[in-house]
């Protein structure tokens, strides 16, 4: 297909990933999950017909890769149409996916779709913590859709979520990776956004837990060379210095949520006075070039001291927008991860404490519909902390519907 040659405007460079939540339905709960934590205000979503366009749209402007994200990306029974009609567009297709729902002859139909990744996420090394982070009976499951991975010559691409309450068991973890064949290995650090900043004092392991993980992953490194390509990726408050967060805002990820909401990350709807806007009303195009949302946050005309005048502002762009808001109260200061913040101690402290014993004052939470319905509900009767309200967007309201969030 022709892609367009130039950015209709001027200095904006076309999405070069599109990102697909395409559902916000999991048979999972994991206590450290990405998905907006009001994500129960959502029920409707894009039909197959609706995501066939923003796929076109997409590949229009110059999207070449497709992420397919959830929630479960499984649970959708038209997910092989999705794949089909994104291989012929000329996608690369990536499935990020839990396995559950995952069967011998789904693999092959994906296949034969055109799918052309899968990377598959566990918990934990063990059944009972795999079981126990994500609330629910899925070990043993996963271990076999490895074993399909494997059989439908997908390379083995496994991520694991690390935290506090798993990072000890690093070495069981690569083993395992090992032992399944694994040729890519991410060992992600929990960010703490949604769920993750929910049960934050939970899940932020100590420095001591972080360089014995990290030592552990170079011998298996030194061993395993480039048999088992291993990613290690810390946390940030660990840094002194903030990510260029998704690469820049509005500059190489678009997000579009099961629903259609469009974003510039996958949690930036927690962001006020932005209104975003969906692919329900306005083109991707539209959206990414022209709306206000989007342009918020490009260049660096929104800056304010100390990265207005940094030396290093190119570097990092100010860093993440929704951890300045989180952990401040304003979207437009410094990301807190840099000490030449004035509220870097919110980073500090949190680091400083969690080099004790963990003696935590609140339960952690598991990502569920009940609970996201109910964390809604709290900040309606002004029960939640301010910490945990800047989590979510301001008027959500519960979806009506009884059943499972998200049920076309
Ligand atoms: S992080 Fe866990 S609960 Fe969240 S979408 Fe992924 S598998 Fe589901
Ligand atoms: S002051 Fe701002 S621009 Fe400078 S390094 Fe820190 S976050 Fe980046």
């Amino acid at each position: 297909m022709k892609l367009s040659e130039k950015p209709k405007e001027k200095n904006i460079a076309p999405p070069l990933w599109l990102l697909a939540e395409v559902t916000y339905r999991c048979p999972l709960n994991c206590v450290f999950c990405y998905n907006p934590v009001d994500y129960a205000k959502q029920h409707n979503e894009l039909t197959t017909a609706e995501w066939v366009k923003v796929l076109r749209e997409g590949r229009k402007m110059g999207a070449a890769q497709l992420g397919l994200s959830g929630g479960e990306p499984l649970l959708r029974k038209d997910l092989e149409e999705i794949v089909e009609e994104a291989r012929k567009l000329g996608y690369y297709v990536n499935l990020l996916t839990s396995g559950i729902g995952m069967t011998e002859e789904r693999i092959k139909n994906l296949k034969t779709a055109g799918l052309d990744h899968i990377q598959l996420s566990f918990q934990d090394s063990t059944k009972e913590m795999n079981d126990f982070l994500s609330s629910t009976k899925t070990f043993d499951l996963k271990k076999k859709v490895a074993g399909l991975i494997k059989k439908y010559d997908y390379p083995m691409v496994l991520n694991c979520v690390l935290h506090r309450l798993n990072i000890d068991h690093i070495e069981q973890i690569l083993n395992m990776a090992e032992a399944m064949g694994a040729e890519f290995v991410e060992l992600a650090n929990t960010q703490f956004y949604s769920w993750g900043m929910l049960n934050r004092d939970q899940l932020l392991p100590s420095e001591e837990q972080l360089k014995r993980a990290e030592k552990i992953t170079h011998k298996f490194r030194d061993r395993l060379g480039n048999k088992m390509k291993l990613f290690f990726i810390m946390p940030d408050y660990y840094s002194t210095r903030p990510k260029k967060c998704m690469n820049g805002w509005g500059n190489v990820f678009i997000t579009v949520q099961a629903d259609g909401m469009v974003l510039p990350c996958h949690v930036a709807s927690m962001l006020p006075d932005i209104n975003f806007e969906s692919v329900r009303n306005k083109s991707l195009d539209w959206i990414w070039y022209k709306s206000p949302g989007f342009n918020k946050f490009r260049g660096d005309d929104w800056m304010k001291e100390p990265c207005k005048s940094c030396p290093e502002k190119e570097n990092d762009l100010g860093g993440c927008r929704c951890q300045a808001f989180m952990l401040t109260g304003d979207p437009n200061a410094a990301d807190p991860v840099c000490d030449k913040s004035p509220h870097h101690s919110k980073i500090s402290e949190a680091v400083i404490a969690s080099q004790k014993p963990s003696n935590y004052e609140r339960p952690i939470v598991f990502r569920t519909d009940n609970d996201s319905r109910k964390i809604m509900q709290k900040r309606d009767k002004g029960q939640l902390d301010i910490r945990s309200s800047r989590l979510l967007e301001r008027d959500s309201k519960p979806s009506k519907e009884k059943s499972r969030v998200g049920l076309v």
